[in-house]
């Protein structure tokens, strides 16, 4: 038995914490088994960061991944108090705490961010957080380092050696858990798309061998040709599509944020399809709220999402039918609506359009698509801080809906 007496005031003291130690490893070991089996990349990084702040009893955590091109940091998810402004905000590896972290491989304990050099400000004019203390542990996998994990302010005295060791624990087993879930997406993804690409592939070795017959008449060569070349340009659009899904998915796409004028959007959009609108006898109407105020986002990626519903509008409508766009402002979000008098969409098919590869069944033969327009639309508009939905009634129309918050 070791003699009481002699240990020191510190190992006293620690020996009395145990018993809430041991909560906070019990928890620790709950949590990241939890991790182990999320797949999805969103929603798992939003509870590495809940779990964070629990373990090291902080105000609040982010996570920020690094980006090989622009080699900075990126806020990738934090918690409700930093959430709103931060979203993607670009941290210099070169000038933070948190590139300190990235770039040294090491963990950081600072008392006073805001006495230290390397604090990156920025963040706190954003969120009109104020950041006291900081600790943040490197993301490292056995290869590389993807990030870093803050937990900012202790509620109660400082980061200590515990929170240091629980946080690099939890940041261990994040690592993992993150990239497990990017190598499943991969995955899904892949698999997918070679089942996508079967169809029009089958099709063109079918053609392009049928074409080799010499007593082929000159009428049959035309068709084939015509159909090679149709589904060569859908195979040509599907692949820009997958890129597309498949960056989208993978979170590695930069949106930018600038002052948006719905309307003027909406004009320029309506200009693009109007041939296509006037080949199918339809009629185009507008009706703009001239009040509405700027919306915040990536316009060019905003812009393909109101091509994309304008297009559908238009390919699942019926000859001499009516399309309408309609802007407006609903408390704090612009609404931007896309109504057709087309053929609409059935009740058991309405959760499932904005699934990739989704098409309505009966709807698919009749039209060409790749059923990848809306996931990719649904996945820009989240991505702008925005939500889009669908009514619609077998016979009498669709109408499309996206809401995008007018508050930068
Ligand atoms: P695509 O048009 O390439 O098939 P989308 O992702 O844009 O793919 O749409 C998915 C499916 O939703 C379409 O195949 C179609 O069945 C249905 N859909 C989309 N827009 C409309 C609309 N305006 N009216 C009726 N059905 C629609």
């Amino acid at each position: 038995m070791p003699d009481t007496d002699k240990r020191s005031d510190r190992e006293l003291s620690a020996i009395r914490n145990y018993p809430l130690l041991l909560r906070r490893y019990a928890r620790l070991v709950e949590v990241t088994t939890d991790l182990a089996s999320r797949l999805d990349l969103d929603s798992l990084l939003q509870h590495i960061v809940d779990a964070a702040v629990e373990l090291t009893e902080s105000e609040s955590a982010s996570l920020l991944m690094y980006d090989a091109q622009s080699r900075q940091l990126y806020f990738e998810a934090a918690t409700n108090e930093l959430a709103a402004g931060v979203e993607r905000q670009m941290v210099p590896t070169e000038s933070s705490l948190a590139g300190w972290v990235f770039t040294h491989g090491e963990p950081l304990v600072v008392d006073n961010a805001l006495t230290d050099p390397r604090f990156f400000r920025e963040v706190d004019v954003l969120t009109r957080f104020r950041t006291k203390s900081v600790l943040g542990v490197p993301l490292r996998t056995q290869d590389k380092t993807l990030g870093v994990i803050e937990t900012i302010n202790k509620r109660k005295g400082r980061f200590d050696e515990q929170d240091v060791r629980l946080l690099q624990a939890l940041a261990a087993q994040a690592a993992i858990a993150i990239q497990n879930s990017r190598l499943f997406q991969q995955s899904d993804i892949v698999a997918v798309i070679a089942h996508e690409l079967r169809t029009p592939l089958s099709a063109l070795m079918a053609a392009a061998y049928l074409l080799q017959r010499p007593d082929l008449p000159k009428e049959q060569q035309q068709k084939l040709g015509e159909s090679i070349y149709t589904e060569v340009k859908r195979l040509n659009e599907m692949t820009t599509d997958f890129l597309e899904l498949a960056r989208l998915e993978s979170g590695r796409i930069r949106f930018t944020r600038e002052p948006i004028d719905l309307a003027g959007l909406v004009r320029e959009c309506l200009e693009i399809i109007r041939p296509q609108a006037e080949v199918d006898h339809l009629r185009l109407e507008t009706e703009v709220d001239p009040a509405l105020g700027p919306v915040y986002g990536d316009r060019n990626r905003l812009k393909q999402v109101v091509l994309n519903l304008l297009t559908n509008a238009i390919k699942y409508n019926q000859k001499g039918g009516l399309v309408r766009v309609s802007v407006s402002a609903e408390g704090s979000e612009a609404v931007l609506s896309v109504m057709d008098t087309g053929r609409g969409i059935p009740p058991e098919s309405l959760p499932r359009v904005f699934e990739r590869f989704y098409r309505v069944p009966d709807q698919e033969a009749a039209t060409a698509g790749t059923g990848l327009g809306l996931a990719i639309a649904k996945r820009i508009v989240e991505s702008n801080r925005g939500t889009v939905g669908v009514t619609s009634e077998v016979g009498q129309g669709s109408v499309f809906t996206v809401r995008l918050p007018l508050t930068p």
